[in-house]
């Protein structure tokens, strides 16, 4: 079929399933007329690894001329002047932009809910989330409304929401994806991954948007082979059950799900140990005060002056505190406001300087650990989706979602969640965490269990 076909079948389905699930926040008004240029790019010749694929795009990451909110009231008419390097390497390679994801604001949250523009629905159970922050890609990939998206992942967000709507989801090794163009929440943290229903669909897309970019200063050289290591044996591979991640209370499923996995792949050769990273019981503590310190400074720029929302005050001063208190939501705030506190002259050594030390103690003990295995094993999530509100109330219990997945970001270090069961109707993932710049391995077990 030609681009155009598929792109028209694609929005008929998003057409019926959309108000259902509310994925997007706003569909891509050319996408028809892009997918007629394809149609004629093909025709001259060009080579198009993704030509005519339909995808959807978290929104945050920087779409030319097409709307980009981030998920907030701050930046709901934002039209960016230019594209993200993601966006970019896509439309090279003959991909549709379908529309763009819903998200939790700035990427802050685990469920989609703090969106300012309503929630996603999870598509295997309405009355429950799909996870987040990049619960809209992963719910439109999940329903079939697009075979691939891209979210970012800054403690999870990717992974997270990729376990609750059954999908795979990748995170890379930190540099491996060009930043240029995606919004900021925390920088050091902050990652564009990849979500899709198959391993091969996953590898086809990371390979499009992977590689060295001269526009981030963070951008490392490394070519992206993920296509190539779907191919690859996994005989002889020794994979780590990370210890701490199970002694958490995980719920049934979740755990009945790393036993198929180990089964599976023992099967095939692989080899499991048990390995140990104490200091993972600080991580989540760690995070928070990084992504927290990093978010205050990050969002300062939005000061009702250069772009975004402006709310006319007094003075220059009352306009920006009025303009962020209209525009920001409460999780916003609060994260600015607590990041702000970690960073103030009095505390820096009991808050920031604690957890900068924690992190650096974290990435050493992975780095032991990976001394005994290829790949780590833990869970993607402790629990399946959860229900609306259920956690809306207590944002330490949100944070505690993220339990499993912070550490990766804090090491950055690459990982898949991959679905591997189900706990009653509701999927479950478990993650794979690999060695910094060895993210082919991960692809490589991914295939072989699939
Ligand atoms: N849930 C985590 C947080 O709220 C991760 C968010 C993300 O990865 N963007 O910080």
């Amino acid at each position: 079929r030609s681009p155009q076909e598929v792109a028209e079948n694609y929005l008929q389905r998003i057409e019926q399933l959309e108000p259902h699930i509310h994925a997007f926040i706003r569909l891509n008004p050319q996408a028809l007329e892009e997918a007629r240029v394809v149609e004629q790019r093909l025709a001259r010749g060009e080579n198009l690894p993704l030509a005519g694929v339909p995808l959807a795009i978290k929104d945050n990451i920087c779409t030319q001329g097409l709307e980009t909110t981030c998920g907030s009231k701050m930046l709901a008419a934002f039209v960016p002047p230019y594209s993200a390097t993601v966006v970019e390497r896509l439309r090279q390679a003959g991909a549709i932009v379908m529309a763009k994801a819903n998200m939790d604001e700035f990427a802050m949250g685990s469920s989609t809910e703090y969106s300012a523009f309503g929630p996603t629905r999870n598509p295997w159970d309405l009355e429950r989330v799909p996870g987040g922050t990049s619960g809209g890609s992963a719910a439109a990939v999940a329903a079939d409304m697009v075979p691939v998206a891209l979210g970012t992942d800054t403690g999870g967000s990717v992974r997270q929401p990729a376990a609750l709507c059954g999908v795979y989801g990748f995170k890379p090794t930190y540099g491996r994806i060009s930043r240029y163009g995606v919004v900021a929440t925390a920088s050091s943290l902050d990652q564009v991954g990849t979500l899709a229903r198959s391993v091969k669909d996953l590898a086809l897309l990371s390979d499009v948007v992977s590689g060295y970019d001269p526009k981030d200063s963070t951008s490392l050289e490394a070519m992206p082979q993920f296509g190539k290591a779907i191919e690859a044996p996994v005989q002889g591979m020794t994979i780590g059950i990370v210890k701490e991640a199970l002694a958490v209370g995980n719920s049934p499923g979740v755990l009945e799900a790393l036993e198929r996995f180990r089964t599976v792949m023992e099967r095939q050769g692989v080899r499991f140990v048990e390995v140990s990273i104490p200091t993972l019981e600080y991580a989540l503590a760690a995070y928070y005060i990084v992504n927290t310190a990093e978010i205050s400074s990050n969002l300062a720029r939005y000061d009702g002056t250069l772009y975004g929302l402006r709310v006319s005050g007094l003075d220059s001063a009352d306009t920006m505190m009025e303009s962020r208190e209209h525009g920001f939501g409460p999780e916003v705030q609060r994260r600015v406001l607590m990041g702000t506190f970690v960073l103030s002259s009095g505390y820096y050594d009991a808050y920031y300087g604690k957890a900068l030390r924690a992190r650096a103690k974290l990435k050493a003990d992975l780095d032991d650990a990976f001394t005994q295995a290829n790949l780590l094993l833990t869970p993607t999530s402790p629990f399946p989706a959860f229900r609306f509100g259920e956690k809306t109330s207590d944002p330490l219990s949100m944070y505690l979602a993220d339990i499993d997945t912070v550490a990766v970001n804090l090491a950055g270090a690459p990982a898949m969640s991959i679905p591997a069961g189900f706990e009653g109707n509701l999927p479950v993932g478990v993650q794979l965490i690999g060695k910094p710049l060895y993210d082919e391995q991960i692809f490589t077990v991914a295939h072989a269990f699939e």
